[in-house]
This record gives structure tokens, C-alpha cells and sequence, in this order.
């Protein structure tokens, strides 16, 4: 049985997903059809089957702990201790999309482990750590005490404008590379404040229920980006079927990272397009 702790990822814009905690508690619109709990449901019963045939679930038997029997987050959070050192087995420098079952700032996570996965990521300047967030609250509390190597890169995720507060939380943050993840994008953001900000990700829902998001919406974050000098990331439009309704804006990809992605250093962004 695969890890699904510790994977390669189908995300468009990270390379491997890696999950030192899982489980978590909705806070806001965009948590409605969490993708994480639709997964962790379905590992829960992976594990359930294993362990039924008498087998070992690996580290799937988190997930049993942090779903209700209605297949949903039954509000604890698991700490998976044995998936904290896996950077140092990664031999290939990569991309690593952190805690995409969880967030790593919930408010049932303790500071010293937080502070270990940091050690972990310190460590391994190599790989290169997305981690987001929708608690910057949290993480600019607890930000002087971890240490903020430039290989990791902080982000949050705003889904329409009553969430615009977070932004400000992730300014406090002296991180190399702040970002933004605007998905799934529920609403306007016309005069979104980038400053101090690096990096944003545009993305419509996608699956059951799939809430519609307006092109205007999506133009408008792009040029208030290209006006700021600031890299754009559109993932997808979504819908319930995201592979029909592709990923391309205006007729062209956007698939802008952060200069430092490139190994530059210094505190302006530029575009890799
Ligand atoms: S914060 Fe993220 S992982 Fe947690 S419930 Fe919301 S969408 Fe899901």
C-alpha cells in the first residue's frame, strides 16, 4: 500500500506533498467541501480494510482518529511523529507542499512540535517548503520562535474579501516568500493590498458542489498581480468537471513562481512565466 502521507502530488503548483499532521476544523467559507476531509474519509476506510484483513495500515490509521463515522473531521488532530524527519530521506531536491491534509497552524498543534518540523525543514535546505495556512494568526504568533530558513516559504489562503484580514497576519511574518492561495475563489477582491506579498494562486472549486467563480474576478487578480510586479499562479477554473474547463486565462497558462524559486537571492520578486 502506497504512503499516502508523503507523496507525489497532482497539485499543479508543488512537486510532493508531505503531512507531519493530519486532521482539522473548518473556520470559513472556504473550507465547505474540504478536499482534505474528502480524502482523509477515504484513507480512514483504507485503513479500516487493512486493519480488518489483519494487516498494518501504515500511516493511514491517523486518519481513523480524525473522522466521525459521517465521514467527517471529528475536530482532533493527529500528530504523524514518524513522518517529521522524511525530508532527510528525500534524496532529490523538491518542491514540498506541507501539512495538504491538515494546517500545521491549528489551534490543537503545539509549539515544539511545530518547532520540529521547522528543525526538519531547517535541515534539508535542499527541498523547498510551501506551508499554508488559513491561522496566520497562529503562525505570526508563534513566528519568533521558529527559525524562518529562506527555503521556506509562508502562505494564506483568502477566499473572498471577509477573510482579507489573514493578509495582514502573513505580513508580520518575516518569511523569504509570502503567498497567497485565492482558492477556491468565492468572491471579488478588486482592491486586494498586496503589499509585502510575493507570490498568489488563483483557483475556482472543483468537484461535488463546485461553487461558480467569475472571470472578472480571475482578470482582475491578474492585472492588480502584473501591476505589482507580483507572480500569478492560475491552477484552474474548476467546476464539476475541472479537466473540461482546463487552465487557461485569456489564452495563455499562468504559471508564474517567485524568483527565488530559481535560487536567486535578494528581496525583490520577478517572474519566471
Ligand atoms: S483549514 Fe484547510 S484543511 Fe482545515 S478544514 Fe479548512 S480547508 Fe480543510
Amino acid at each position: 500500500m502506497g504512503d499516502f502521507l508523503s507523496q507525489t502530488s497532482t497539485i499543479e503548483w508543488t512537486d510532493t506533498t508531505w503531512n507531519p499532521v493530519v486532521g482539522c476544523t473548518k473556520v470559513s467559507a472556504g473550507c465547505k467541501h474540504c478536499y482534505a476531509e474528502r480524502m482523509a474519509k477515504r484513507l480512514s476506510h483504507v485503513a479500516e480494510a487493512a486493519e480488518k484483513r489483519g494487516g498494518s495500515a501504515g500511516r493511514t490509521h491517523h486518519y481513523l482518529k480524525v473522522i466521525n463515522n459521517r465521514g467527517r473531521w471529528n475536530g482532533k488532530v493527529g500528530l504523524v511523529d514518524e513522518a517529521v524527519e522524511d525530508p532527510y530521506r528525500w534524496k532529490s531536491p523538491r518542491m514540498v507542499f506541507v501539512n495538504s491534509m491538515s494546517d500545521l497552524f491549528h489551534e490543537d498543534v503545539p509549539l515544539d512540535f511545530i518547532q520540529r518540523v521547522f528543525r526538519s525543514m531547517n535541515d534539508n535546505p535542499q527541498h523547498t517548503f510551501q506551508i499554508l495556512t488559513k491561522r496566520p494568526h497562529l503562525a505570526a504568533q508563534f513566528a519568533s520562535q521558529l527559525n524562518w530558513t529562506p527555503n521556506i516559504w509562508m502562505g494564506t489562503s483568502v477566499e473572498n474579501a471577509l477573510v482579507r484580514h489573514r493578509i495582514a497576519d502573513l505580513r508580520k511574518i518575516n518569511a523569504h516568500i509570502r503567498f497567497l492561495s485565492l482558492e477556491p475563489l468565492l468572491g471579488p477582491l478588486p482592491r486586494l493590498n498586496l503589499r509585502g506579498i510575493h507570490w498568489a494562486i488563483v483557483g475556482g472549486e472543483s468537484g461535488p458542489g463546485a461553487r461558480p467563480m467569475d472571470p472578472t474576478w480571475v482578470r482582475q487578480l491578474r492585472d492588480r498581480c502584473r501591476n505589482n510586479n507580483i507572480a500569478f499562479f492560475f491552477k484552474q477554473w474548476g467546476g464539476v468537471n475541472k479537466k473540461s474547463t482546463g487552465r487557461e486565462l485569456d489564452g495563455e497558462l499562468w504559471d508564474q513562481m517567485p524568483f527565488s524559486f530559481l535560487g536567486e537571492s535578494g528581496g525583490t520578486t520577478t517572474l519566471r512565466a
